[in-house]
């Protein structure tokens, strides 16, 4: 593919467009109260905000590092065009609540080919061996959502569903039904969770980058930096939040950490969260996708823009190849899974080794020489994320409706929250407005109906002496979750 200089043109556009990074409304210091505190200023914490604002109440968003956005990145400054670090696609733009948003914040967007080319070694896959593929993965999708749907109740893990004549396809459908899409590997994702995400059939890019647009909704958000916050008290009237450099008081608390943080401990909450919030964020735990941007000038792999290639793998030792960002030189190789985990776990080195590795297999080793600048990410080591995004584990999929289940005044919202559009920046941003909205009627005093852990989950003995329940006694801290 050759690039006119009109395209050229336009790309420096957008990256004038894109530069600087948006300003959010950076508040200096911590209030002292406010009715709403949202922990996190990833896409979910931005967007409960924004939600509650504009319904007139006060809202501070306290944010553990110096950046807003969580996990949707964009580097302007690395490769000189954007470069998404996290997220980068915006799935289902027709009703992802981020595409309708990006016109508004000066972002542009364009709908992406939602398939991958496939390398067969050293060329091309054919049509009649694209097809082949295709017509596997469809099997093996259809294979999973069977048994969901037929036998749900005893959820299996995705690769004990997968038909055994996948034959020469087996790798590359396991790599792009579990790494690829979800950064787990297929054993250990339910089977139950993979057949309620919404499909991703088709895809978006934001032409300043995602981390961009997320930043640019987050302009009059008051956001304090730098600010982890390390104990949330939850009990009675009056909540609080407590960082290193003080404590909010709040009326309502909406916690977007990844399930990543909340397991590692980073947050304490006092009185200690019932058994069931505290497993379900166990059994969503966050799965492994990285990047490992290379620029490769003058398009020495012959692809297309924002094309995105894959191999017929024969094992595990493979990755995403996501080529000419925005007709840039700017490609990137993600690792995923099991391998990706491994991978990234032993440095930079070893990441952009791997990735010359990979591209001398199908390319050639020209294309090993053709890389200049290299960066990776590695968010599984990045301490406010611990990880990508989540995955249930077999079993666990009811647990993201535990998860977003109201806790008297304290909200959990983040992907992970979201029932059919978890792992996706659309699904964080949709659990965000929901608790916001939660929170909003709690604040106005509107009823709304007991949630599980909100109804004792046993038969409480009478307790005579007692004349009303204490509001421990309410949360059910009784463990496991009940069938759905
Ligand atoms: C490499 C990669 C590629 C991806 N690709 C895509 C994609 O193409 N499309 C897509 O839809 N999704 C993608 N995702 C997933 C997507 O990025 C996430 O689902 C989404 O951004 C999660 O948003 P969130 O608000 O739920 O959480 P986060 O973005 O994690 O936001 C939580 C915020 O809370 C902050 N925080 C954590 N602990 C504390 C604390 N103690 N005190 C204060 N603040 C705290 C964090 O710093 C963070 O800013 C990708 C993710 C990765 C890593």
């Amino acid at each position: 593919m050759t690039f006119t200089r009109r395209d050229i043109l336009a790309a420096s556009a957008l990256l004038a467009a894109s530069r600087p990074m948006s300003a959010f409304a950076a508040v200096t210091s911590l209030p002292r109260d406010a009715d709403v505190v949202v922990v996190g200023a990833g896409a979910a914490g931005i967007a409960a905000a924004r939600k509650i604002m504009a319904a007139g109440r006060k809202v501070v968003v306290i944010e553990a590092t110096a950046q807003v956005g969580g996990r949707c990145q964009t580097d302007t400054s690395m490769f000189g065009v954007p470069f998404d670090r996290g997220a980068s696609r915006l799935y289902n733009p027709d009703i992802n609540p981020l595409a309708k948003l990006a016109r508004g914040a000066g972002v542009d967007i364009a709908n992406v080919a939602s398939g991958q080319k496939i390398r067969i070694g050293r060329r091309n896959a054919r049509a009649g061996e694209a097809e082949d593929f295709l017509a596997t993965l469809v099997r093996a999708n259809r294979a999973i959502d069977d048994h969901a749907r037929t036998v749900g109740k005893i959820d299996l893990p995705c690769a004990n569903l997968l038909p055994k004549d996948l034959v020469d396809w087996a790798g590359a459908t396991e790599f792009v039904l579990g790494p690829a899409a979800t950064g787990r590997d297929l054993k250990d994702l339910s089977a139950a969770d993979q057949f309620r995400a919404l499909d991703r059939d088709t895809a978006a890019v934001c032409r300043q980058g995602l981390g961009t647009l997320v930043a640019k909704l987050a302009d009059t958000v008051p956001v304090v930096v730098s600010s982890p916050v390390t104990r949330i008290v939850w009990s009675g009237r009056e909540l609080s939040v407590e960082t290193q450099s003080g404590k909010v008081v709040a009326r309502a608390i909406i916690v977007t950490a990844s399930t990543g943080v909340l397991n590692a401990g980073k947050i304490r909450f006092s009185p200690d969260l019932p058994k069931r919030q505290v497993d379900a964020f166990a059994r969503l735990p966050l799965g492994s996708t990285d990047r490992i941007a290379i620029e490769l000038p003058g398009n020495p792999l012959g692809l297309g823009r924002d094309d995105v290639l894959i191999e017929q793998s024969t094992n595990n030792r493979t990755a995403t190849l996501f080529a000419n960002i925005n007709m840039s030189s700017l490609c990137m190789v993600d690792v995923a899974g099991s391998f990706g985990r491994d991978l990234a776990a032993q440095g930079e080195g070893a990441m952009v080794a791997f990735a010359k590795e990979w591209l001398t297999k199908l390319f050639g080793s020209g294309a090993a020489e053709a890389v200049k600048r290299t960066a990776v990410t590695r968010w599984d080591a990045a301490p406010y994320a611990l990880g990508a995004m989540s995955g249930a584990l077999p079993g666990a999929q009811p647990m993201r409706r535990v998860l977003a289940e109201p806790l008297g005044n304290l909200f959990f919202a983040g992907e992970a929250t979201h029932e059919t559009m978890w792992g996706t920046v659309g699904g964080a941003w949709e659990s965000g407005e929901r608790a916001a909205e939660s929170a909003l009627r709690r604040l106005s005093g509107v009823k709304e109906p007991a949630t599980d852990a909100e109804k004792p989950a046993r038969k409480q003995r009478p307790r005579p002496q007692r004349v009303a329940p204490a509001a421990g006694d309410l949360l059910g801290p009784t463990g496991g979750t009940r069938p759905r």
